[in-house]
Order: structure tokens, then C-alpha cells, then sequence
């Protein structure tokens, strides 16, 4: 079966009950038992939920993998990831991380015993480097976030089995639709599926997918002990926002392209990162591992200007000054000072987030008036310089 046919169809049954075509959200916290241990497969909302499991089986579709389980935000996913480890053992991450990802390991978890090596993962003598006896885990992202960076997930898959180290990426900026983990080799896939996957910004979501059952199940213990889950009414949207990923990917890209390539031509732009361009260091392999290059684009101003980077920001009027990505409608954002605040300000710059770094999610509009804003929100930093 073909992605837009999954994404419409996989692990989806009409409601028997009621023949429903859409699955129903079911806003139950418990379920009628006929006798103490004898039901119908579910027995307290937490563990269980039908509406939930249909977006489970969906998502376990859309990456090729076996088993699915959602969590109430990408980060709640990310925290069932880290307690599968305990005090003592060791983590390879890429350096450029998602910002609270890193808050979360360095701040919640480091502090409980676990280390954290941040690397440039781009560079796979450093990740060999780095395994140790101690190593459990590889957490990488790619592409990454904010500076577009592409990690070779198949060659970082051959380091992580050779050392019988776990591997998972966090698949958010391609979502399934552009590149599928699992097939190149990761042991673990992570959403937020607040981003592409519900694709409408009007919800939070995380998701991890796997293959192998032991992992599942130590990952499904997790998710019910801890309790992260997903409100049944998120799911539904998660479920209906799904139905239209593979269209709404191809159009997020057809708009990126064009936008990178008005961009790069700009004379008050200084660098464009964007992987669909064959000078990005990382094109051959995005080539490789993904089904196009994605809707998030990230550039500098001419001379790093801060104050240059805000107008431009506050003067656009179809990208919305706002965190977050994924959704249908264009969003534009400044690293530094938003996603990436909480990642102090020297590796911050080492990793390329200068202050006039400014981000773009991609959204499914018409290329002619987003980039229209762009052009008049750049007139006015242009217009700055003359003063
Ligand atoms: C947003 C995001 C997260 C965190 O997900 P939430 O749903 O906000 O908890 C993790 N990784 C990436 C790459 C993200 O963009």
C-alpha cells in the first residue's frame, strides 16, 4: 500500500458498533467489565482507549514500523525514551537538538545520573569516538533544528548496531511522509506530532514507533505507569489532519523550494541553510533518505544584525511571529530568542544560531504571496540600513 493510501486507510475500521466511517472519539475514562477480568480488551482510559489505538496502528503504518504508542506532547515521548535508561548509563545526542529536548536531558535527566554527550553528529568519527561501555543511546534529529543539518541516519544505524547501542530519531521536520527511520535502520521513532502530523496547530501530540516487541512493551509499560497520554479528542484530530499529510507535505515542499531560492538571491540575506539546495553539505544525503527536502528553512542576515532580523520579523503579515512548525499556515520565527533560549548562548553560536537567525515554516499558501511578505518584511530591514 502506497503512503496516501495508509494515511488514509491503515489500521482504520468503520466503528462496529455503529458502522461509523470516521472513528468516533471515545471520551470514556472506564469500561463496563461483565464479570471481575472479563471485557472487551479495555479497562481504564489511561491503558486503553479505541480511538487512540486506531491512531497508534496508523502512525506504526506511516513509518513502517510495528508498534506505535502516543503521548500527550513530543517531549512526554522523549521522557519515556530516556526512562527506559538508568543512573549511570550514557547518551550520544546531536548538538543542535530541538531546545527542549536538550532542556529536558540536560535539566531533568542529567541531574538523575544519566550523561549526555553533545556531539556533531554530521561527523561520524565523533559519534564513534564517543560510545563507550556506558553508552545505551543515540539521539539524533535530522534534519536538524534550526540549522537544517542532515545526519547520514543509515551510517549512524551501522555504528549504534555494531555497538549494540539503541538508536532513535526524532522525525519531526521530514514527518513520515519524507523519510522513514525504521527502514534505514533506527530502532526508534519520535514525533512530535504536534508538527506536520497533525499538521493543523490545534494540538499538542508526541509519538514513538517501533519494531522490535520487547522495546514496545517496556515503552507501553511506560506510557501507562507514567500516564502521558493523549486525550482521546486529540487523537481524532490527529487521526482526521493525518488524512491529508502526503498532500499537504508535497505542497509545504513545493512552497520551501520556491522560498529558499528567493532567499538565496536576496542581497540582504546571508546564508540560506536549507537541504534541497546541492550546495547544502548535506543534499547527497538527504538525496538518499528523504522523499524531498522538507518545508523549514533557516537564514541569516548580511552582517548578523539583531536589530535588522527583528523588523524584518515583526513586519511580515502572512507568517506569523510564533513558535512551532508544521502546521498549514506559514510561521516565522527567531530561534535565539524563542525556540532556542534555553540553550546558552556559546553553543548556541557554535552550532550556527547567530542572533539574526531567522526561521521559516513553510506553509501550504501560494508561493507568490508568501514570498510577496518575505520581499516587503526585507524592504524594511534594507530600508534600516540606509538610516
Ligand atoms: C516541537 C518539537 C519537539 C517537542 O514536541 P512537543 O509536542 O512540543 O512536546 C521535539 N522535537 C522537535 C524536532 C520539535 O520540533
Amino acid at each position: 500500500m502506497q503512503f496516501g493510501t495508509k494515511a488514509i486507510h491503515a489500521g482504520i475500521e468503520p466503528d462496529p458498533s455503529t458502522g461509523a466511517i470516521m472513528t468516533p472519539i471515545f471520551q470514556t475514562s472506564t469500561y463496563v467489565q461483565e464479570e471481575p477480568g472479563k471485557h472487551k480488551g479495555y479497562e481504564y482510559g489511561r491503558t486503553q482507549n479505541p480511538t487512540r489505538d486506531a491512531l497508534q496502528r496508523n502512525l506504526a503504518a506511516l513509518e513502517n514500523g510495528n508498534h506505535a504508542l502516543c503521548f500527550a506532547s513530543g517531549l512526554a515521548a522523549t521522557d519515556a525514551v530516556i526512562k527506559l535508561l538508568q543512573p549511570g548509563d550514557e547518551v550520544i545526542a546531536s548538538n543542535d537538538l530541538y531546545g527542549g529536548t536538550y532542556r529536558i536531558f540536560q535539566r531533568v535527566f542529567a541531574p538523575l545520573g544519566i550523561k549526555f554527550h553533545f556531539i556533531e553528529m554530521q561527523n561520524l568519527d565523533e559519534v564513534a569516538r564517543h560510545v563507550n561501555a556506558k553508552t545505551r543511546l543515540i539521539w539524533t534529529e535530522t534534519p536538524t533544528n534550526p540549522m537544517l543539518n542532515v545526519v547520514d541516519i543509515a551510517a549512524v544505524a551501522d555504528i549504534a548496531r555494531q555497538n549494540q547501542v539503541l538508536l532513535a530519531v526524532d522525525n519531526t521536520f521530514a514527518s513520515p511522509y519524507l523519510q522513514n527511520p525504521l527502514d534505514l535502520g533506527a530502532d526508534l521513532v519520535v514525533h512530535s506530532a504536534t508538527k506536520y502530523i497533525n499538521g493543523h496547530s490545534d494540538v499538542i501530540m508526541g509519538a514513538l514507533i517501533c519494531n522490535d516487541s520487547d522495546l514496545y512493551e517496556r515503552l507501553k509499560f511506560l506510557q501507562n505507569a507514567v500516564g502521558a497520554v493523549p486525550a482521546p479528542m486529540d487523537c481524532f484530530l490527529c487521526l482526521r489532519g493525518i488524512k491529508t499529510l502526503h498532500l499537504r507535505m508535497e505542497q509545504h515542499c513545493n512552497n520551501a523550494e520556491k522560498i529558499a531560492l528567493f532567499l538565496q538571491q536576496h542581497p540582504l540575506v546571508g546564508q540560506v541553510n536549507f537541504p534541497g539546495f546541492p550546495q547544502h553539505p548535506g543534499h547527497e544525503i538527504a538525496k538518499k533518505q528523504m522523499r524531498r527536502f522538507g518545508a523549514m528553512v533557516s537564514f541569516t542576515l548580511k552582517n548578523d544584525s539583531l536589530e535588522k532580523a527583528v523588523a524584518v520579523m515583526s513586519a511580515t503579515n502572512l507568517f506569523s511571529l510564533a513558535e512551532s512548525l508544521g502546521g498549514v499556515e506559514s510561521l516565522i520565527g527567531h530561534p535565539a530568542s524563542m525556540t532556542h533560549a534555553s540553550i546558552p548562548v556559546e553553543q548556541r553560536r557554535q552550532t550556527g544560531v547567530l542572533d539574526s537567525l531567522i526561521r521559516l515554516s513553510v506553509g501550504i499558501e501560494d508561493a507568490e504571496d508568501l514570498i510577496d511578505d518575505l520581499a516587503q518584511a526585507l524592504e524594511i530591514g534594507v530600508s534600516l540600513r540606509k538610516k
